[in-house]
């Protein structure tokens, strides 16, 4: 099978804009446009076309953005309010509202980085423990924000976002093979965590799963089983009152 693009070309090129924004999905005979749970004027919601675990989420930027550390300050704090609402569908749909959010931030020309060099959060529901296994790769994180992120992309440096237990770190994404977070999730995920170790039975190039019956059928479980949450939840986060009126 050849693998898909995933150049970064804003525009034509790029698998997460318009028009190729659902070809992958089609590619491996899945819904596209039907399959995005939720939107808003900046995000759209969905089911990662390979999911490493069930409830597996992508959180894509409407515009292309490189990451999130290209994002400005309102969009960052919409992301957030994005993230609070995938834990209160986790919550509703798997019991537990802990989450996990990671993002391999801007792929470099000199390796590293993002598996699609268009900004997406992953989101998957529980804390496997990927902070554990991406520092015993050699990768410490610090506490980040906003502001670490954003001085991290701005300095033409890749980086790697954790969010879990409630804590974000970010960690040095220069020179890491392509989709080392995903490696490290499916690791965590598998309990596999010596280092260069493959996790046991599994694979997370997305590229390699997203086809196959097993993971078509998580795509679609995750998606029904999310669909059910979000109807029975409140809508979308809401724009606060004041976010139009100050600009
Ligand atoms: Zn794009
Ligand atoms: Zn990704």
């Amino acid at each position: 099978m050849t693998e898909p693009s995933v150049q970064a070309e804003p525009g034509s090129e790029c698998v997460l804009c318009p028009p190729l924004r659902f070809r992958i999905n089609a590619m491996a005979g899945l819904p596209g446009e039907p399959s995005v749970l939720e939107r808003d004027r900046d995000f759209l919601l969905m089911p990662d076309v390979a999911p490493l675990t069930d409830g597996h989420l992508l959180l894509v930027t409407r515009e292309h953005r490189q990451c999130a550390g290209d994002f400005d300050e309102r969009l960052w704090d919409r992301a957030l309010h994005w993230r609070d609402r995938v834990a209160r569908l986790y919550r509703h749909a798997y019991g537990t509202g802990e989450l996990l959010l990671f993002e391999h931030g801007p792929a470099l020309p000199q390796g590293g980085g993002a598996c699609i060099d268009h900004a997406h959060w992953h989101f998957v529901p529980g804390t496997p423990g990927v902070r554990g296994v991406v520092e015993r790769q050699g990768l410490p994180g610090s506490p980040a924000g906003y502001a670490a992120v954003r001085a991290r992309f701005r300095a033409g440096r890749s980086y790697l976002l954790i969010e879990e237990r409630g804590t974000a770190t970010v960690h040095s994404g220069d020179g890491v093979r392509g989709q080392f977070l995903r490696w490290a999730v499916a690791a965590a995920l598998n309990g596999a965590t010596a280092p260069g170790t493959a996790p046991a039975g599994g694979t997370w190039r997305w590229q390699e799963t997203f086809g196959l019956p097993e993971s078509r059928r998580r795509f679609l479980r995750t998606l029904r089983t999310l669909r059910r949450a979000s109807a029975a939840l409140d809508g979308p986060p809401r724009r606060d009152h004041h976010d139009d009126s100050h600009q």
